[in-house]
């Protein structure tokens, strides 16, 4: 039989195996917000390709952002893959934030709203969807807000802590259920090791062998099939 389930099992078990995960990589709270709308659909390393051309054009701001032209700005996203998209979006996130009256202190958004707030008007910004905007208040704002991505999803399916097709309101909340309501920390650093085990276990071909979680895991323990691979 598989030992116990549950999130805060996973989180114990994840941090005890891979350490400290010190997320997110980025320098200010206005970097995650950049690196958030930058990592959508692609792998973190043309994120940083990206970030790095930001930074030495001197543009890692709001004002310097919108001071560029739109070409300008996608030449140095295009690292980051559907740059011209992408840039529409980070320059949608950067009028928002000069709008709000906090195109130097970014992280002061926090200040002004409750979570659900913030939360609907940062969804309401061209291109943020519901990922994006939780990695926001998660990482650049350290609200207490669970980030759900297609890792959770794959982990939480196999561990039987999920069903299939859940909504992703419907996920979140599954995971918070379990959670202390005001702890940003275990949110920050589950969210990271789940990515970690993501990427390093479970995969789309999983290494149950050699994973942390092996004695929890329903699918390990042969109870349930594998959900379909969202990406590696
Ligand atoms: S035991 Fe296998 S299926 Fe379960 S979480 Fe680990 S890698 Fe994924």
């Amino acid at each position: 039989m598989p030992g116990e389930r549950g999130w805060l099992v996973v989180f114990g078990v994840l941090e005890a195996a891979f350490g400290p995960q010190e997320w997110w990589p980025a320098q200010s709270p206005f970097e995650v917000m950049v690196g958030a709308i930058l990592t959508q659909n692609t792998a973190w390393r043309n994120v940083e390709k990206a970030i790095t051309n930001l930074r030495a054009a001197n543009a890692l701001s709001v004002a310097a952002i919108l001071t560029l032209s739109e070409n300008d700005l996608a030449e140095l996203l295009r690292p980051s893959g559907f740059y011209r998209i992408k840039t529409k979006r980070l320059l949608a996130l950067c009028r928002f934030l000069k709008a709000r009256g906090v195109d130097v202190v970014p992280e002061q958004l926090a200040r002004q709203a409750a979570v659900p707030a913030l939360r609907r008007d940062l969804l309401a910004v061209h291109g943020v969807g519901e990922e994006t905007a939780d990695s926001i208040l998660l990482y650049a704002l350290n609200l207490p807000v669970m980030v759900v991505d297609a890792y959770t999803r794959r982990i939480g399916g196999r561990l039987g802590l999920l069903e299939n097709h859940l909504s992703y309101t419907e996920v979140q909340a599954a995971i918070e259920a379990e959670l202390e309501p005001g702890d940003v920390a275990v949110r920050n650093a589950l969210h990271a090791l789940l990515v970690s085990l993501g990427k390093d276990y479970c995969r789309p071909r999983p290494r149950c062998d050699t994973c942390p979680l092996h004695t929890h895991c329903a699918y390990a323990a042969g109870q349930c099939r594998p959900r379909q691979p969202e990406h590696s």
